[in-house]
Order: C-alpha cells, then structure tokens, then sequence
C-alpha cells in the first residue's frame, strides 16, 4: 500500500515552496522506505526552488536526512526495519570505473530509488539529490542508507549528509590537513564551519577564517578558528601571511565559489601548500590566474566533491567522534522547526542569520 505523507514541494522556478499530499511507494528491489525524523535545510534545496539546477518541477526538496528505515524491499541486505540511518546521495555502485579502481569515494553512477514519488494527482516528483527528505517518509535506493550509532539525534546526525560532511571531508579528506599545519578556510556558513572543525580534528594549529560577516567569524571560534579576518576591511592575504611566518596557509580551503576569492585562497597558499575548492561555482563564472604562479607555486589545486567522502567509512566515524564529544554537531543548528516553516527558513539562509535550520518530522 503506498503511503500518503506530507512533504514540501517546489512546483515552479522562484515560487515559494508549499506543502502537499505526497504518494510514497512501498520499497521495491534495491530500495528502502524511511521514516524521516529530521533534515537540514541546505542552499542547495533554494537551488532547486530557484530553478538553478534543473527545470524538473516540481521537486520534491530535502536532502541532508537522519531517520528509521521502515521497509525494505525483498533482495535488501544491507540496512533492515529499524535502523537508525544518515541519507546519502553517493549510493557507490561498484562496478564503475571509479569503483573498480578502488576509488569508490568518486563513484560515477550513484543511483537512486526506482519508483517515483508523486503528488496526489499522480504527478511524478524529482526528489533532491535523489532524496526528497522535507516529509514524514521518502523512498530510497538501499545504498543510500548509511547506519549509524542510533544514540546521535537525528538534528544532528543529518547534516553528515551534505554540507558537514562537504566541510568535514573538504579539510581531512581532500585537503589532506595533517597534525601541526596552517588552514585558511574563506567562508564560514555552514561548509565553511564544517572545513575549520575537521582541520581542528585533523590537528592544525593555526586555522584562519575568513568572512566579511563580524557574526560568521565569532561562530567560527566555536569550530576551532584560531584567528579570523573580516575581508570586507582587512586583506586576507596579507592578514594569513601575516599569521604563518610570512609564507602562508598550507591548506587553503575555498567554501563559497567565487572566482575572487578562490583568487585570494590561491594567493593565500605556502609553496608545494594546497587549494580545495569545495564552494559551487555559478556556471557563467570564469577564473584567471597567474600561469606561472600555478607552475611556480607547486602544490595543488583540487576541487572536493561531497567532501570525497564514501559515507559507509565516514559517517558511522563521525557519528563515533560526536558522542565521544570531540566533533560537536549540535552546534551547526542554528534552530529546529517544523515542514511549515522551510520558506521562511530560506530567508533566514539567505539572510546569514543561521548556519542550519532543521526541521524535525
Ligand atoms: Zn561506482
Ligand atoms: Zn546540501
């Protein structure tokens, strides 16, 4: 029997979201029915609304999800009724090219559930990022279901699911930051936090943030910034040399994808130092840089997808780190409010007055 829940609904480019009656299925082959009990609410979520990622309205948003799954289908093997799961959108396929390499973590052919949800009339919904988790229940390829210790609380756990895990991976997994090295990270929202907790974790001793929002930077201390530099009025590049010796930041972190300011993380950069860019460019924006500076400079620049992360190695280990109190998720929510309350949660993003609202089913 199919399951009429409520979810939250972009139905065209630029209108507020509404809440409406949707149709979830029972799992078929390779899926799992979950129980949602909270999901973040994520730029990428305004992306969809906005039209910005692709034109298949109406979407169904949610993306960063904790919840139980209820029912799988009859070949499942991997989660079972009653787990308590982070929602990824990285279901590793194993047999691409990445996979057979070994490198699932970049796996090309991530899948998602089968059947479609849909609203009420029969209208099929594009779940975001194959999730669709702003509702009572969603239906996912079982792959997308990572279980976790089930004492972390749901508010907390599924931000692992995108932008924690972005920042957290951006720093350990991409960046590689090792014990005693310098990080600038630019850019303190949600990612950017993320990136500074996990170069804290990772052991730098120097870790810079950048923001040109005075209430950014003080949230960042919390994460672990041992200095920060408002770039509205002080230059940042000079301000990180200022803090390394005069050499710069070994690893430089880029949260917000803007063409100058991954200029500034370039120049921000000690020799043979790393570049990540984990911030999403637009797609009409350009960069130029000094060629000889990329040869002269050495090093790496790298772009970190999902945080590099595989979430079956990642997830369940940094669920591990919360409850021993040495990664504090709690902090990343900002508030938590209900399915009626997404729209004004939008505003309140695009405001900077949050890291992250969470609604909890
Ligand atoms: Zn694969
Ligand atoms: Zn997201």
């Amino acid at each position: 029997m199919p399951h009429e829940v409520r979810g939250v609904v972009a139905r065209a480019k630029g209108e507020p979201v509404t809440i409406e009656t949707i149709v979830v299925p029972d799992p078929g082959p390779g899926e799992a029915l979950v129980a949602v009990q909270a999901c973040g609410v994520c730029h990428t979520d305004l992306h969809y609304r906005e039209g910005g990622i692709s034109d298949d309205f109406p979407f169904l948003l949610g993306h960063e999800a904790a919840g139980v799954v209820e029912a799988v289908g009859d070949d499942v093997t991997s989660v079972a009724p009653g787990d308590f799961v982070v929602l990824n959108w990285r279901a590793v396929c194993g047999i691409c090219r990445a996979c057979s390499r070994g490198q699932p973590q970049y796996c090309f052919n991530t899948h998602n559930a089968t059947q479609m949800m849909t609203l009420a009339d029969g209208t099929e919904l594009s779940p975001a990022l194959g999730i669709g988790a702003f509702a009572d229940k969603t239906l996912v390829a079982a792959g997308q279901c990572t279980k976790v210790d089930a004492e972390a609380p749901a508010s907390a756990a599924g931000l692992l699911g995108c932008g924690v895990m972005a920042g957290l991976g951006a720093a350990i997994n991409t960046g590689g930051v090792k014990r005693g090295q310098s990080v600038a990270v630019f850019g303190c929202g949600g990612v950017g936090d993320a990136a500074i907790a996990g170069a804290h974790l990772a052991g730098a001793t120097t870790i810079v943030a950048v923001d040109i929002d005075d209430r950014k930077l003080e949230w960042a201390k919390d994460f672990g910034a041992t200095h920060t530099c408002n770039s509205a009025n002080t230059d940042p590049v000079e301000y990180i040399q200022s803090v390394t010796g005069g050499f710069g930041a070994a690893v430089c972190i880029e949260a917000i994808g803007n063409p100058a300011v991954y200029r500034q993380a370039f120049e921000a950069r000690d020799l043979a130092g790393t570049v990540v860019l984990v911030g999403v460019p637009r797609p009409d924006q350009k960069i130029e840089l000094p060629f000889l500076e990329v040869f002269g400079r050495g090093g790496a620049l790298k772009s970190s997808w999902y945080g590099d992360c595989l979430p079956s190695r990642d997830f369940p280990m940094f669920i591990d780190l919360y409850r021993q109190g040495r990664l504090d998720l709690d902090r990343f929510v900002s508030e938590t409010i209900t399915l009626d309350d997404v729209e004004a949660a939008f505003h309140k993003m695009e405001a900077g007055d949050v890291l992250r609202s969470v609604v909890e089913m």
